[in-house]
């Protein structure tokens, strides 16, 4: 039976890190992940998750299966970081949310439902996407294309692009919105390319699946739920894939979750019905330990407290990162003006480095980066940041 199988491609992030394990560079940097390391260049453990962790440990709860949509605590913490607490759609029970393994998982029980209720329909991402969005949606039977998104030239969003071509779309298309901190190019919209938007979404009849993985990662947790909120003043009907990976830092628990915003409680009952089937047959249900270390951080004033001043720590190391890194360029003697890379947001940067300067910093650096341009600030820290502020300048001096 597997006489036949092919050898799949190399995922190409993932292709990266096994290089740079490979290599036996004592300076060598990998700037080509998706992860937050802190100044030592570790994956943090909040103090808060440990401080939930360390009370659900005494506690010793026994580990019964979970509802299928997760527990009601967990789901009800993400509508309120999603809406703010007490919001109007969660008092009419316009939301349905379901918990998730991670971001991931939510866009993939989002996208098998999406197949039943318009299996014809085509799903749009942005050029470029985070690498996974176009797999995801493909193999969840659907047919997947870009709408504009990245101007090269203005290293920003090429937003007259995006809106014409939303505006050319067929009813019921799906869009796929990075809600915050685009992924891979830091390039956000603002509040009123926002609005228009929505009413491109509203004008046309689209289907809205915001991805929201990096929520208080660039302004904080409410100014990075603009475009979540915006929508969710609108009326209409849409998804939103949330991830806690970054945000907790609890990548390998796999903590996210669906919502799903309907257009009232019948709505709900009969969506949050079918949305079960889907995940019943899928995984059956959630794991516990990550959501509950969520859920009780965030249903903790102390705890919430505790993490939302972890948050703003990550936010703020990774701009001054962004700051310190143009300046150093600068002072490295870098032909390039690079200052673009404070104005991106999140983790990631789209430097504009070509494939064969990208290529010079791993041979000759051992300065690993996606062969796209972008790197990951979160993975700079006070001691490499010198070191690969002069290599980027000598490899990208005209
Ligand atoms: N969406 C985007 C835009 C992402 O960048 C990521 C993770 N890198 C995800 C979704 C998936 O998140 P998770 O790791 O929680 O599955």
């Amino acid at each position: 039976i597997f006489a036949k199988v092919e050898m799949a491609p190399r995922d190409p992030i993932l292709g990266l890190n096994e290089g740079f394990a490979a290599d036996t560079r004592a300076e060598k940097v990998n700037l080509g992940v998706g992860v937050y390391y802190d100044d030592n260049g570790k994956i943090p453990l909040l103090a808060a998750v440990r401080q939930a962790e360390k009370a659900r440990l005494e506690a010793a709860p026994a580990r019964g299966y979970q509802p299928i949509e997760g527990p009601a605590a967990y789901n009800a913490a993400v509508q309120n970081l999603l809406f703010g607490a007490g919001h109007d759609l969660i008092a009419a029970g316009k939301v349905v949310t379901a918990e998730a393994l991670g971001g991931t998982g939510a866009l993939k029980i989002g996208a098998d439902f999406l197949k039943q209720l318009n299996p014809d329909a085509t799903v749009y991402i942005s050029d470029p996407s985070w690498e996974n969005h176009r797999a995801l949606f493909q193999n969840a039977g659907f047919k997947v294309e870009n709408y504009p998104y990245y101007d090269a030239a203005t290293r920003g969003v090429d937003f007259a692009a995006m809106k014409a071509s939303l505006l050319g779309l067929p009813a019921g298309a799906i869009v796929v919105l990075h809600a915050c901190c685009h992924n891979p190019t830091g390039a956000d919209l603002s509040e009123s390319q926002w609005g228009d938007v929505v009413e491109a979404c509203r004008e046309r009849g689209l289907v809205p699946f915001l991805d929201i993985a990096y929520q208080g990662f660039a302004d904080g947790i409410e100014p990075d739920a603009v475009a979540v909120r915006l929508f969710g003043n609108s009326g209409l009907q849409f998804f939103v894939s949330s991830s806690f990976s970054k945000s907790f830092s609890l990548y390998g628990e796999r903590v996210g979750a669906l919502s799903i915003i309907t257009d009232g409680k019948d709505e709900s009952a009969r969506v949050l019905s079918q949305l079960k089937r889907v995940i019943r047959t899928n995984y059956s249900n959630p794991p516990i330990h990550g959501g509950a270390i969520v859920a009780a951080v965030l249903n903790s004033p102390e705890l919430r407290k505790m993490w939302e001043d972890e948050l703003a720590g990550m936010r703020d190391r990774i701009r001054e990162m962004r700051s310190s890194l143009v300046d150093k360029l600068a002072a490295e003697g870098a032909t390039q003006d690079f200052s673009f890379v404070t104005a991106q947001r999140g983790m990631f940067s789209y430097t504009g480095l070509t494939v064969a300067q990208v290529d010079a910093l791993r041979d000759d650096y051992g300065i690993y980066a996606v062969s796209t341009g972008r790197i990951c600030l979160a993975a700079l820290n006070t001691r490499n940041i010198d070191y690969v502020a002069k290599a980027i300048a000598a490899v990208t001096r005209a």
